[in-house]
């Protein structure tokens, strides 16, 4: 019998709506009745309106669904007292109530997408960060010091579990990859400061015991200041990269800017029971509601919990459309007859969205 999978779908705030809208499309196209999608509210507007930016009720459809898919989340008007952006507790609440450790970016250059960096074609720029996702900096979100109005902390926290289980899945992903695009090396490279913080040469250390368990990859070292020249002058080099929270953050931004911007740029969260899925982009306030958006960091994230899905449930079929969804897109870029915005096109996120699903076909 067909399985079906429960999706819980949340639009979010400016350019949400709009990116996760196209990809329910671009998936129903693909998957037909064996995805069922329930939309649930969240985000900076539904603060406003109820006080509660991530509602019980969204967080509990997302523990009980197969996978959940959201859109973007955030207004910058929308603060707390302390300054910090609202929207953002949509995906950090899910971060760290679903225990979503694994925050996986994919850096692929596309076939007719044109770098910014000069001389790089498809398929010699295509690896993976995976930032944890659940401490790090980012773990004293909402728990950091203001003293008095004079004096502010926040606290780096690296645990020994942590960086276990975020380096484990990125020596266990580079296995299932062919490795640099440059020499076929599979390789992981630890993004840390551990010249600088114990914290990040405690990350590194116990990054090394577990890399001790994969002879057949390699372990390579980056400082993170250092990789971000690395990541633009020898791109190629990478397969996977490992990375505390923050600097995760950064550093993807950094590569979905080296293969076309962030509207291309994927990601999904992982735990070992939970999946969000989710553009690497955030709300770009700038350009909502304007059909301006690109969606295809969203249609890709889409096509990666199809990927995620399928590989938890044996579900070949769910495996062979998420490759179809990665094909339609990688289709409409190369044909360069509909392009985003964002790449220098004119294609509007409704025009994106029926091209991938016509090529779907
Ligand atoms: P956050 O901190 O929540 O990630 P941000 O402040 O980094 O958000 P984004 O919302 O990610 O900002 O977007 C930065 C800019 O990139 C936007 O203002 C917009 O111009 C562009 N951008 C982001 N996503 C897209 C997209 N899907 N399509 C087109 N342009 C985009």
């Amino acid at each position: 019998m067909t399985k079906t999978y429960d999706i819980t779908t949340i639009d979010g705030d400016g350019i949400g709506p709009e990116v996760c809208q196209s990809a329910v499309a671009v998936l129903r196209e693909a998957c037909g009745s064996r995805l069922r999608f329930d939309a649930q509210p969240g985000g900076a507007a539904h603060y406003l309106r109820s006080g509660a930016v991530l509602p019980d009720e969204t967080l509990a459809a997302c523990r009980q669904s197969h996978a959940s898919l959201h859109g973007a989340a955030g207004l910058p008007e929308v603060t707390y007292p302390d300054g910090t952006e609202v929207g953002n507790d949509l995906h950090l609440q899910l971060r760290f109530k679903l225990d979503l450790f694994a925050n996986v970016r994919p850096i692929r250059l596309y076939k007719g997408v044109q770098s910014p960096l000069r001389d790089w074609t498809a398929g010699q720029i295509d690896y993976v960060i995976v930032r944890e996702n659940t401490e790090g900096l980012y773990a004293s979100r909402g728990a950091g010091i203001n003293l008095r109005g004079e004096l502010a902390t926040d606290t780096l926290v690296v645990t020994r579990k942590g960086v276990e289980r975020v380096a484990k899945f990125a020596f266990e992903l580079s296995r299932r990859r062919s490795g640099a695009p440059r020499d076929g090396q599979r390789r992981v490279t630890v993004c840390d400061k551990a010249n600088i913080l114990r914290s990040y040469a405690f990350f590194r250390a116990v990054f090394d015991e577990v890399g001790a368990a994969y002879p057949d990859v390699q372990r390579d070292y980056a400082y993170a200041d250092a990789i971000t020249v690395h990541m633009l002058k020898k791109p190629d080099f990478y397969d996977v990269i490992v990375a505390e929270n923050m600097f995760g953050d950064i550093i993807s931004d950094l590569g979905a800017g080296t293969v076309g911007g962030l509207g291309i740029a994927a990601s999904a969260e992982l735990g070992e029971t939970h999946g969000l899925f989710q553009g690497a982009h955030g709300s770009a306030p700038d350009i909502a509601g304007q059909n301006l958006a690109s969606p295809v960091a969203t249609v890709l994230s889409g096509a990666l919990m199809l990927r995620w899905l399928a590989d938890r449930h044996g579900d070949a079929a769910l495996g062979e459309d998420a490759t179809r969804v990665e094909r339609a897109v990688e289709a409409v870029l190369a044909e360069g007859v509909t392009v985003p915005r964002d790449l220098g096109g004119d294609a509007s996120c409704t025009a994106m969205t029926e091209a991938i699903c016509r090529a779907l076909l």
